[in-house]
């Protein structure tokens, strides 16, 4: 049977990583049926339009998106999409897992730690964004709710047993934002009386840092609010290799967005330098959440051969290979 999926290419490097993407797809003969439209700067330009209703109506028809990168103007300019798109299917649960990849250069071999990072409130609403009129008083409000906290570490615990994992930290600052970060904390600890099977622990987020540095194979999965969550996930990326070879997963109860947790690349767009990796293991973690988790593991598979191999890697990756030619290596050991 098919299933259709929306695909937004996305801008920069997005089109180009796609592209790879579709084609491991393809080999991988999953049954996809591809429904492409457009977001950010590519639909402006096209369409006039930063989110087309079409693109909307695709995501919420299919529930399932796979999303090249999309640039976000630096301190103005228009709100992100990504962040608009979380917000308008209430993606409450980014999953962004960094697993080890041998023959990556890195600083640590085998790690494996999912971030489950809250998604839609946090200290990234949109609303609670001021500028004062004079331009001297900047301020941002943190929202974090009984509701959203108790969600995202259920949706985190959940995760954890489907996935045969043992150990959850809530990482939190609740010793300085005693309401805001108090409350996930607080949360957590509750929902985690109820999960008497996976072993819960807390710690604050600046510890959490250099404890991630130091020693990361305390950690399992870390479930956290958006801004920390943000942050220690590409912390984790970099103890893997760097953004290169990391996923993220948008997950509500409605609709999934899968895509790589790396930006547009702007530095090496159109180059055929991108290593689309990030989105093929996002690709990944879409045929599991399809229920195509025999697929899934050999499009990994094929990706840690390849890679263990250098067989035709991109430059990030210590190669030669463009990411067409990756590509290429990709789909022989599919
Ligand atoms: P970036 O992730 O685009 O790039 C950071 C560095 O990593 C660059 O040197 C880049 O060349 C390199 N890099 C990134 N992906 C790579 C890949 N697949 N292969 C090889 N090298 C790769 O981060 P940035 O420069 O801070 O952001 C650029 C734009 O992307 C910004 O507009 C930002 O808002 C946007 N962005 C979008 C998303 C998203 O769509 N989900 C996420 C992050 C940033």
């Amino acid at each position: 049977m098919s299933k259709t999926i929306a695909v937004i290419p996305g801008d920069g490097i997005g089109p180009e990583i796609m592209d790879a993407t579709i084609r491991c797809l393809d080999a991988l003969d999953c049954g996809l049926v591809y429904d492409y439209v457009e977001a950010g700067m590519v639909a402006l330009d096209k369409l006039g339009d930063l989110l087309p209703e079409a693109t909307v109506d695709a995501i919420a028809k299919h529930k399932v998106a796979l999303k090249g990168p999309l640039t976000t103007p630096i301190g103005g300019g228009f709100t992100s999409i990504n962040v608009t798109l979380r917000r308008k299917f209430d993606l409450y649960a980014n999953v962004r897992p960094a697993i080890s990849f041998p023959g990556t250069k890195a600083r640590y071999e085998n790690i494996d730690i999912i971030t489950v990072r809250e998604n839609t409130e946090g200290a990234y609403l949109a609303e609670g964004q001021t500028l004062s009129e004079d331009g001297q008083v900047a301020q941002s409000i943190i929202r974090n709710t009984r509701k959203g906290s108790e969600r995202i570490v259920r949706y985190a615990f959940e995760m954890a047993r489907s996935k045969g994992r043992k150990k959850i930290t809530a990482v939190h600052k609740a010793n300085i934002m005693k309401t805001s970060s108090g409350l996930f904390l607080n949360v957590a600890r509750e929902v985690a009386k109820e999960y008497a099977d996976i072993e819960f622990n807390e710690m604050i987020v600046d510890n959490t840092c250099m404890q991630l540095v130091m020693n990361p194979y305390q950690f399992d999965v870390i479930v956290t609010t958006n801004l920390f969550g943000d942050i220690l996930s590409d912390l984790c990326a970099g103890l893997v290799g760097g953004l290169g070879l990391a996923p993220g997963a948008n997950i509500g109860a409605e609709a999934a967005i899968f895509e790589a947790v790396h930006g547009s690349a702007p530095d090496i767009a159109g180059q055929k330098k991108a290593n689309p990796c990030a989105l093929l293991l996002a690709a990944a973690d879409m045929l599991d959440h399809l229920d195509m988790v025999a697929k899934g593991t050999r499009l990994r598979n094929a990706i840690r051969e390849t890679i263990d191999a250098r067989d035709r890697v991109t430059p990030d990756l210590g190669g030669k290979g463009t990411t067409d030619t990756f590509a290429d290596a990709l789909v022989e050991r599919i």
